[in-house]
């Protein structure tokens, strides 16, 4: 897992990048320093035990990637293709994705919640145990996934596909039920929680 370190520069409080001693706001080039990192080896890019909150990251390949134990907290995605990517144990919280394709890729363990998520796929994912409370998604398709144990209670799903996916206990709010697209999903499997009065 990730180890936090606070930046070099006095009174900032922030988290370093990993692999400086700089916060993203007071490093002098975070994009190089970034691209340094995911520099590929043997064709996939690996990011393991890195502590890398409110990067940015535009027009990026990280298919078939592996992340690892990471926190990207705050991070921006803009069209970045996870094309079959694996992500296990990862804080991906409050972050921004835009465009981006998820397709086929396994994410485990891992925390989304709070992010804003707009015009992306999670189609054909193993969803599994993940944290999407409080997200707000638009225009999101997690068709033909498997979202075992996942939670997206307190989100709020615009134009949100969930058809011919798994729901054994993936938890929703009742709302959920009217909003979200669940033609052919087990939605019996599913917890539908009732809001709070
Ligand atoms: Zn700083």
């Amino acid at each position: 897992m990730f180890e936090p370190r606070p930046c070099a520069t006095s009174g900032c409080g922030r988290p370093a990048l990993s692999g400086s001693a700089a916060c993203i706001v007071h490093h002098a080039s975070p994009l190089s320093h970034v691209a340094g990192l995911l520099r590929p080896s043997a064709g996939r890019v690996e990011l393991r035990d890195l502590d890398l909150p409110g990067i940015r990251l535009v027009d990026i390949d990280l298919s078939k990637a592996e992340i690892q134990g990471c926190r990207l907290t705050a991070a921006t995605f803009v069209r970045v293709r996870f094309l079959s990517a694996q992500i296990h144990l990862s804080f991906l919280d409050r972050a921004t994705f835009e465009g981006c394709d998820f397709s086929g890729a396994i994410l485990q363990n891992s925390v989304f919640a709070g992010s804003e998520i707009s015009d992306c796929s999670f189609s054909g994912c193993e969803i599994v145990q993940d944290n999407f409370l409080g997200i707000h998604g638009v225009r999101v398709t997690f068709d033909h996934s498997n979202l075992y144990a996942t939670r997206f209670i307190g989100s709020l799903l615009e134009s949100v596909s969930m058809r011919d996916c798994s729901l054994m206990r993936a938890h929703f709010d009742a709302g959920h039920r009217n909003v979200v697209d669940f033609r052919s999903s087990s939605i019996n499997e599913g917890v539908f929680l009732e809001p709070l009065s």
